[in-house]
């Protein structure tokens, strides 16, 4: 460590205690390696500040020496976007001392967070207060709600709620300067100039730090019913969903598909969680239906739904939850098949979105192309159908050959997938984010017009590129 390197942790030792600013390698380990293990980086430090304030004085303190900062939460993001570079010249600051919950105010539906706040400690914030906080994605134990805004996550209530950003009103950052910007309002409307909030929002923590936010809560639902669908075809789960589109409207909360492959890699880490559908079926849906009117009345609906299915033939077979710990067990299938992908190994990850009509050709095209030339490949296929997002992941034939399949492959097999996204209109992000993952690919895929105006805005902001540097956005 150079002279200057031990000056600067003094400097951040004043700020935070000693305690909070970690070299020590072992320590320091957990802060440079993303949920993945694709990504391993070197820092100075990692600072644990636990105020806005602390976190406004780090900031300048790095802003006066040219250091590049990045942003931390929960660390479970998929694009390497909380990873520091492999030169070991810049700092990881985390969040996660900021976990207080500032104010709920129920009258107005709004719970103040601080950044550093676990998605799932929200969510039981929020069911203390008598309300519902619908954000809810499979990393929710250890994910927080600044990493959550930073990648304007979505989850599995996306299509009845929206992502991240549509449950957010306002926002408390630290620029890069180490300006302290309070737009921390529980507003609905408010036509005063541009967006800045927005701005935020999915930026991946490259034009500041979130360090609070105000979100929407909702009235908790009367019942909930889940059901897990057995359908022939992807024609015949995007005709399923648009029936439960049609049949019931705004109650529809979750849409969820997994192929067969994805259902066989489940079973084969995880038994317990073997689907209980007569199989293997091409595709099973996860459908939730949520009811401010009573049980029975949200049960009649499903099953009306579901009748109605079952006759059409795009739908097989169905199993309804009859109770609590069964729709819990539907719902961990679907929220165990990244993590049964994680223990088989490597895989080419493509977390796109497609209009959901033209998700049958996108799945046919692709599968016939990619099996023509990589025989015995696997693609894990899954995703929230009802927002058009599919994780259309790409493995070796076997988990001994995941680590070469995807050293060899990626490149090429992306570069495909990617095309016939393009083709269909579709993104090559749906809420993973760029991270460093795909910044080579942000250019072709929004254009040059957009992609000159984020390089301005990130100038603007950012003019020294020290937040975050390397992550979505080249300079
Ligand atoms: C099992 C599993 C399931 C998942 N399922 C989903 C899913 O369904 N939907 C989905 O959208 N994602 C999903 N993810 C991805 C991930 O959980 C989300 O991207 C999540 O929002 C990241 O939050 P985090 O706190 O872990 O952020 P981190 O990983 O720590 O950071 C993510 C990015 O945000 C930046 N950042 C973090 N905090 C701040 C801050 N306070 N201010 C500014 N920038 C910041 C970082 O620099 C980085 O660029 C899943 C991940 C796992 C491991």
């Amino acid at each position: 460590m150079s002279l200057s390197d031990q000056e600067l942790i003094q400097q951040f030792q004043q700020v935070v205690g000693a305690d909070h600013v970690i070299t020590a390698s072992a320590d320091l380990e957990p802060y440079l390696i993303d949920w993945r293990k694709r990504y391993r980086g070197q820092a100075i430090a990692a600072i644990r500040p636990a105020s806005t304030e602390e976190v406004s004085k780090i900031v300048k303190i790095c802003a006066a020496h040219h250091i590049a900062m990045v942003p931390q939460g929960g660390n479970t993001g998929m694009c390497g976007g909380a990873t520091p570079n492999p030169e070991g010249c810049q700092i990881v600051i985390s969040l996660q001392r900021m976990n207080r919950v500032r104010a709920v105010d129920t009258s107005n539906q709004t719970i103040t967070v601080e950044a550093g706040v676990v998605l799932q400690t929200l969510q039981e914030e929020a069911a203390k207060a008598n309300r519902y906080f619908p954000l809810s994605l499979g990393a929710e134990g250890s994910c927080m709600i600044g990493g959550n805004l930073s990648t304007n996550a979505g989850g599995t209530s996306v299509l009845r709620y929206g992502n991240a950003r549509e449950l957010c009103l306002g926002l408390e950052v630290v620029l890069p300067n180490g300006e302290i910007l309070n737009s921390l309002r529980g507003l609905r409307k408010d036509n005063t100039g541009y967006d800045l909030r927005d701005l935020f929002i999915g930026a991946e923590g490259s034009l500041g730090i979130i360090t609070a936010a105000v979100m929407k809560l909702f009235p908790i639902p009367v019942a909930q019913w889940t059901a897990l669908v057995a359908t022939p075809s992807a024609e015949g789960a995007v005709e399923l969903l648009n029936r439960f589109q049609a049949g019931a409207s705004a109650q529809l909360t979750g849409f969820e598909m997994m192929s067969d492959e994805s259902l066989a890699l489940l079973k084969h880490y995880y038994p317990a969680l073997a689907s209980p559908l007569a199989g293997p079926n091409p595709y099973e849906v996860l459908v939730e239906i949520s009811d401010y009117e009573s049980s029975e009345h949200a049960m009649q609906l499903m099953e009306s739904i579901l009748e109605g299915a079952l006759e059409s033939g795009c739908a097989s077979d169905a199993i309804i939850a009859s109770n609590i710990a069964q729709a819990r067990k539907f719902w961990d299938m679907r929220e165990h098949v990244p993590l049964a992908q994680a223990d088989d190994g490597q895989n080419i990850k493509h977390d796109v979105s497609l209009p959901i009509s033209a998700i049958p050709a996108f799945v046919t095209t692709c599968n016939k192309m990619l099996r023509e030339k990589y025989p015995n490949i696997r693609i894990i296929n899954y995703g929230h159908l009802g927002d058009g997002n599919l994780h259309y992941n790409v493995a070796g034939p076997s988990s001994a050959e995941t680590e070469h399949f995807f050293t060899t492959y990626s490149k090429e097999i992306q570069a495909l997938v990617y095309a016939e996204v393009e083709k269909l209109n579709g993104s090559i992000s749906a809420e993973h984010g760029v991270g460093q993952q795909k910044v080579d690919y942000l250019e072709g895929h929004r254009g040059s017009a957009a992609y000159q105006l984020m390089r301005a805005v990130k100038q603007a902001l950012d003019p020294h590129n020290l937040m975050n540097p390397g992550k979505v956005i080249a300079l």
